[in-house]
């Protein structure tokens, strides 16, 4: 790596990374002319590749007619045409589209719609939002609160309104079978208990990943359960929230994670894949029926400086052109069985890999001691980071976490972009291959 003179940036920690020169389609390099495949999307956002011709050009057509306009002031036809292509993508009703720069400000804008809706319809006693442990949901300290990822939340603990947890489903730990839709039913309970205990008439709402990203490793629950969760949320009144931050724009295989199982939820967030990583940008899908009671009663008392401004909503729109165009929805169902397949022979080959699972392009495999047993690798080893640093010498980029399905344990995400091809995937698997057999030397 070249020299470099101290930094004043600073993110996590201090550790300093290669400097980014270039990135088309699934690769990225640095300035020393290093090559990368990029098989976690970056964040698991940039699902259309890297320098897309199509929205370059939307952008650059835009930024000669305007950048910012402050959306109090004006609508464009950039914000209009992405909010009627996202009302067209998302199930009937859902019609309402609040934009937003990020995935926390997606969900802190759902749950400030869903507080005001309660409010405005007199039903100013709901006010809780149960959430999942593991979970994440963002950093903001509203997200926060509803996040199940203990090692992010703690310090702010004293700074936030505790909010009720249930664990998410996590079958292959319990010993329970995914496939039975009693497993499902098994943990789609602990929502109704928790209701019952905290008093239903005082909850709000239901927020859920559909498919668990990196708090999970790519979790995907048990037959039945987003069925049934759906029911006891209609059975006491409260709303669903799906955020489809990570699942939604195709990364599963379908525009939207809950189409899997047919659930509707009253709310939709999504952001990383919704601007594949142009532009700062993210979307709140709201019923009609929540929206309008609180217009009637004066507005939403809520919104960011930067939201949908025609610059981004250009480029959203072109991702979402981009999208239709090349078919990434049938894509990532295509390319995800090859890649699945793929970690599947690893794990056969590699006995430290403990599972592979997930759905569509959102995969992901755990490190154990013992795949009898699933005893996770000591905290000591810090396998995660070390198989991401090893990864990355050979030139592909993936994301790790130190937690699975919410206990002790390593898990890495492989989620290339959506517009992978089979050689892509042969380069990809390759290079995982080189990776842990260094790892485990
Ligand atoms: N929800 C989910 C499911 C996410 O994965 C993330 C980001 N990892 C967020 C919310 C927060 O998004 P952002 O980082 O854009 O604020």
């Amino acid at each position: 790596m070249t020299d470099r003179p101290p930094s004043h940036l600073f993110y996590q920690g201090r550790t300093r990374k290669p400097v980014l020169d270039q990135a088309r389609g699934v690769y990225m390099w640095d300035v020393d002319g290093k090559r990368y495949l990029d098989g976690s999307s970056g964040a698991m956002v940039c699902n259309i590749g890297h320098s897309n011709p199509h929205v370059l050009a939307a952008m650059r057509e835009q930024m000669e007619r305007a950048t910012f306009g402050y959306r109090l002031h004006f609508e464009t036809e950039a914000s209009e045409k992405l909010a009627a292509m996202t009302a067209a993508r998302t199930p009937e009703g859902l019609n309402r589209v609040f934009f937003v720069s990020g995935g926390s400000e997606a969900v802190e804008s759902a749950m400030k719609l869903a507080r005001q809706w309660a409010v405005a319809t007199g039903q100013g006693q709901r006010w809780k939002v149960i959430s999942r442990t593991p979970s994440y949901h963002g950093c903001t300290l509203g997200a926060l609160a509803i996040t199940g990822y203990a090692p992010l939340t703690a310090p702010f603990d004293p700074m936030m309104r505790p909010m009720p947890k249930i664990p998410a489903p996590r079958a292959y730990l319990d010993g329970l079978d995914p496939a039975d839709p009693l497993t499902g039913l098994h943990y789609a309970d602990m929502l109704e208990d928790c209701l019952l205990q905290e008093g239903p008439e005082t909850v709000l709402a239901f927020i859920v990943e559909p498919v668990g990203g990196a708090s999970t490793g790519a979790l995907v629950p048990p037959a039945g359960y987003m069925e049934r969760v759906r029911e006891i949320c209609d059975e006491h009144g409260i709303l669903m929230i799906a955020d489809e931050v990570m699942t939604g724009v195709g990364r599963t295989g379908r525009f939207l994670a809950t189409e899997h199982w047919g659930v509707t939820p009253d709310l939709i967030v999504m952001s990383k894949g919704y601007a594949a990583g142009y532009v700062p940008l993210g979307a709140m899908v709201a019923h009609e029926r929540l929206v309008d009671p609180v217009l009637d009663e004066g507005g939403f008392q809520h919104g960011f400086t930067y939201a949908g401004n025609p610059l981004a909503c250009a480029a959203g729109v072109a991702v979402l052109e981009e999208v239709d165009r090349q078919g990434l929805c049938a894509n990532a169902r295509a390319m995800g069985a090859v890649l699945k397949a793929r970690l599947d022979g690893l794990m056969a080959r590699y006995p430290i890999i403990g599972d592979v699972r997930g759905k569509g392009l959102l995969l992901a495999f755990e490190f154990v001691s013992d795949p009898q047993t699933l005893t996770p690798l000591p905290r000591e080893l810090k396998a995660h980071d070390r198989f991401v640093q090893i990864a990355y010498d050979n030139g592909l980029i993936v994301y790790s976490r130190r937690t699975r399905g919410g206990v002790e344990g390593d898990h890495v995400l492989v989620c290339p972009p959506l517009i992978v091809t089979e050689a892509h995937i042969d380069e990809i698997t390759e290079l995982l291959d080189l990776s842990l057999a260094q790892f485990m030397a």
